[in-house]
This record gives structure tokens, C-alpha cells and sequence, in this order.
């Protein structure tokens, strides 16, 4: 089967042609800038070359229908028609307390990720202007939804439940969620299978280190728990996002900067975690990386409370489990840097943990970078959420 997934932000969509049988890409692609002057297609499929093209997109239905134009393309494209799209994958960030697993899309469940707007009015708007696009122009081709949140819904409840009144969970179901779901059960799954254990009987920390970041729990094959929150905003120090803080200092700071809720909320999404604790170096840990060799003390101690953080996650997590078997390094960071995960794990030296230093410079591949004695396993599993997506369509349509 060939299934398309589709990401699709308010301003940008991304997407993959997936071979659900061989699981390769067969083509690959990102819209920028839709509804913005300056919009811009990239389309690179796997046997050919990338191209990238100017072009007006004036709303998402027609950045899909230029994304199928190219898929279907005479010349550059990889299938011949769009009948040969056998079904969409549909990334959506929040599916609430809705959604444990994956569905196929029909109007009640799109009515239902409707509901789950207040929750992520950022993203699930433009989840759903992507469905309804691709509904218009492949009007019999079935779509899945696939949720970031729900590979979280085992959590128990007194890991999801905030020291908050109680009615403002029963009232506006504000509780925490969780993200990056996909990736976590991914990578947790890959870690077992690659190990070779069974994965319903492991303790497994994913450490999801990219520009958002997240650490999870995943006990004998469900989450236990998770560092993001009721939005994406709680847990780790992110490249643009404080992780936690001390409520307190939104009033604190509203007073000081005579700053509404809104300009508080967007310092703390958009212009805090490592880019505005190094005095705005970047938000890049290349660049943070460079600086800090450079001499930059900022620098340096935006590291230090990265890592550091990081490294308190996977301590609270050990002590959630009673213990741990592997702990996994995965996204932009986890995969790349090496030297992250090396200062990270030298917190945790309590675990018996040895880094196997030739293992951990490698890159691009599942790997454990742990020595043979160490006594918790330390892996690289680069995540792949694409291709989750695509394995969980296929598995629902081959269901139907
Ligand atoms: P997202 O999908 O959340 O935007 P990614 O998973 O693509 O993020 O991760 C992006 C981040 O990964 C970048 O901001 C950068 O800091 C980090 N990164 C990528 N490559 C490297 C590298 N070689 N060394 C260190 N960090 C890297």
C-alpha cells in the first residue's frame, strides 16, 4: 500500500509517500509559507532529484493539491495516478482524553478532534484544514488520524492530574497530556525489538531531544508517564520553550514588563529555553555547542541546565519504574549529539552506566552506546514518526 502522510502546521505541511510493505519513503516533501507571500514547495523523491519551486498557495487546499500534482507528476513523479494512493495518514497534535489510539477519520471523530481545539488552538486547527483539504481533492481515499498525545493516555492518574482544583479538571479537562507520543512509542518499541527483549516486560526511558523536547516513562510496553504537560510548554528547558518554572513568575514578570497574558505566554513558547537562556546565542545546539568550545559562559551554563534537567527527568523516571533497563537518545539532538548525551549520562553514574565512546560518535543508525558491562542499556534509535504514522494507516485500513 501507498500511504501518504500529511503534517500540516498552520503555515507549512509535510509530507511522505510511504510503501507500507517495504516501509521505504518513495518521495518526501514540505509546503512553506501557505497563505504567506513566498510560498515555497520542496518535493524530493527517493530516486530522483529535489526540486524546490516558488509558487502561490493561498490556503492549504492547494498547497495538498500541488503536493499531489507532483507525486503524480509525468515527468518527476512517483506514481502514475492518484488512485495509487491507497490511503492518508494524518498527523494531529492533540486528541485529548478521546483518543488512546489511532482512528480511521469520519465526520463524528472529525468533530471530536474539533473539540479538542482549546486544548492545542495552535495545532489541531490546522490538523483538521488538512484533512478537509486532502477529503476535497481525494474524496474516496480513507484517512487516519494518528494523535501525539495518545500513546500517553495509559498514564495513571496521579501522574496526570496537577495539584489544581479538582473541578477544573471535570470542567475544562486540564490535565496533563503529553506529546511526541509517536516518536516515544517508536522508539521505545524499536529499543526492545533491537535489544531483542520483549517489550511488555522492560523499563524504558526515551529522552525526544530535538527543538521541542520530551522524556518518557514506558513500562512494560505503556507510559507511565511524561515531562510535557497539558501543553507542550512543561518539562525540559526546550530551544525556544522554558519547560518548567515557577508559575508565579508569569505575575511576577506581568507586573515588572507591564505585559498582558498573551506577550507573558509568547516569551515563554517562543523566546526562552536554551535560546533565551544563553542571552538569544541561538536555539540551535550546534551553535550553543560551538560557543561554549568558544569560551562563552552563556553559553555554557545554558548546557549545564539543559543537561542537567534532563538528567533529573531520567532520575525521576528511574524512580517512577523502581529501575531501568535502557534509556534512548532520539531527534535532531539525541541523535547527533554526542557530546549531550555523554554529559548527560555522566550524571548517571548510579545506574552503572559506562559510555562505549567509539559506539556514541557514530551516527544515522540504531546503536547502543553502551559498553558490554554497563549495567543499564544506553541506545541512539533515530526516530522515524513518518513512518509510525504510515504502520498505524496500514494496520487500520488492512483492519476495516
Ligand atoms: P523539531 O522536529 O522539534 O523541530 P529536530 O528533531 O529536527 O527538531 O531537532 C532539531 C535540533 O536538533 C536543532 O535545533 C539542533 O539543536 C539539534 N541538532 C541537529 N543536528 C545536531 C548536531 N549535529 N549536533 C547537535 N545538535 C544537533
Amino acid at each position: 500500500m501507498n500511504i501518504l502522510v500529511i503534517n500540516c502546521g498552520s503555515s507549512s505541511l509535510k509530507f511522505q509517500l510511504i510503501d507500507s510493505e517495504t516501509e521505504k519513503c518513495i518521495a518526501k516533501g514540505l509546503c512553506e509559507r501557505i497563505g504567506i507571500e513566498g510560498s515555497q514547495i520542496t518535493y524530493a523523491p527517493a530516486n530522483g532529484e529535489k526540486e524546490e519551486k516558488l509558487i502561490s498557495m493561498p490556503d492549504h487546499t492547494e498547497a495538498i493539491r500541488l503536493v499531489l500534482e507532483a507525486l503524480t507528476n509525468e515527468k518527476t513523479g512517483v506514481v502514475k495516478s492518484l488512485s495509487e494512493i491507497d490511503a492518508v495518514g494524518h498527523r494531529i497534535v492533540h486528541g485529548g482524553e478521546k483518543f488512546a489510539v489511532s482512528t480511521l477519520i469520519n465526520d463524528e471523530v472529525m468533530k471530536a478532534i474539533e473539540e479538542c481545539n482549546d486544548l492545542a488552538p495552535l495545532h489541531n486547527p490546522a490538523n483538521l484544514i488538512g484533512i478537509r483539504a486532502c477529503q476535497a481533492l481525494m474524496e474516496n481515499t480513507p484517512m487516519a488520524a494518528v494523535f501525539d498525545t495518545a500513546f500517553h493516555q495509559t498514564m495513571p492518574a496521579k501522574a496526570y492530574m496537577y495539584g489544581l482544583p479538582y473541578e477544573y479538571y471535570e470542567k475544562y479537562k486540564i490535565r496533563r497530556y503529553g506529546f511526541h507520543g509517536t516518536s516515544h512509542s517508536y522508539v521505545s518499541k524499536r529499543a526492545a525489538q533491537f535489544l531483542g527483549e520483549d517489550y511488555n516486560h522492560m523499563k524504558i526511558i526515551v529522552c525526544h531531544l530535538g527543538n521541542g523536547a520530551s522524556v518518557s516513562a514506558v513500562k512494560n510496553g505503556e507510559c507511565i508517564d511524561t515531562s510535557m504537560g497539558l501543553t507542550p510548554l512543561e518539562g525540559l528547558i526546550m530551544g525556544t520553550r522554558s519547560g518548567d518554572m515557577d508559575p508565579a513568575i508569569i505575575e511576577f514578570l506581568a507586573h515588572k514588563e507591564n505585559k498582558n497574558i498573551d506577550e507573558i505566554m509568547n516569551i515563554l513558547n517562543k523566546k526562552s529555553g536554551v535560546y533565551g537562556l544563553s542571552g538569544n546565542i541561538s536555539s540551535d545546539f550546534r551553535d550553543l555547542e560551538k560557543a561554549a568550545a568558544d569560551g562563552n559562559e552563556k553559553a555554557k551554563l545554558t548546557l549545564d541546565a539543559f543537561d542537567y534537567r534532563v538528567a533529573k527527568y531520567i532520575g525521576a523516571y528511574v524512580a517512577a519504574m523502581n529501575g531501568v533497563d535502557a534509556i534512548c537518545f532520539t531527534a535532531g539532538l539525541g541523535e547527533n549529539g554526542s557530546t549531550t548525551r555523554e554529559r548527560i549520562c555522566n550524571y548517571l553514574g548510579y545506574l552503572g552506566i559506562e559510555l562505549d565512546s567509539e559506539a556514541n560518535a557514530k551516527r544515522g543508525e540504531d546503536i547502543v552506546i553502551s559498553t558490554k558491562d554497563s549495567k543499564t542499556k544506553v541506545l541512539v534509535i533515530p526516530t522515524n514518526e513518518e513512518l509510525a504514522i504510515a504502520r498505524e494507516t496500514s494496520l487500520l485500513i488492512n483492519a476495516k
